[in-house]
């Protein structure tokens, strides 16, 4: 798995996460697409609107977009929302991947991430969250329509990340 920061310009900022933010919760995303995180992380950073997420996951990569001590609108509940103002948000791509595998395997990645991150800040398992979880949206959508919520939480619980896998 390859790791990329693209991080947002500094006009970009300013829109997208202009709150400083010291991480509690990590919220879980699908972006209902084919396409790449490559590709969903670019349209992301260069829209005019204020909504994007730290992370974009797929089969073969992460992407970090907006850095982990800033928030990101992307949770739906409002300016001062809990979900938008302290909450890692990460988006897994590819649910409507040709191959099911390039969904599956992009969600493992998510996993990986997410253990690492809870570990980095101290996010208990009750606090990885929906961003259904926040505001009752249907997200991430394919992960609740086949019930894969629970086993990706129960598998955080296992084994060990290497933390030179990323330097975040
Ligand atoms: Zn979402």
């Amino acid at each position: 798995m390859k790791f990329k920061k693209q991080l947002l310009n500094t006009e970009q900022r300013g829109r997208k996460c202009p709150f400083s933010m010291k991480p509690e919760y990590i919220t879980i995303h699908e972006i209902n697409t084919n396409q790449s995180a490559e590709t969903v992380a670019r349209y992301v950073t260069l829209s005019f609107g204020k909504i994007a997420a730290h992370f974009f996951v797929d089969e073969e990569e992460i992407i970090q977009v907006i850095p982990c001590d800033h928030n990101a609108f992307a949770c739906g509940d409002g300016p001062e929302g809990v979900g938008n103002r302290k909450s890692i948000s990460i988006e897994i791509c590819r649910s409507k991947a040709k191959k099911d595998e390039y969904y599956y395997r992009s969600v493992e990645n998510a996993r990986v991430l997410t253990k690492y991150l809870m570990k980095k800040y101290g996010v208990p398992l009750d606090r990885v969250l929906r961003h259904y979880d926040w505001t009752k949206k249907d997200c991430p959508h394919r992960m609740m329509k086949e019930n894969l919520w629970q086993t990706f939480k129960c598998k955080l619980q296992e084994g060990e990340i290497q933390d030179e896998e990323f330097s975040l």
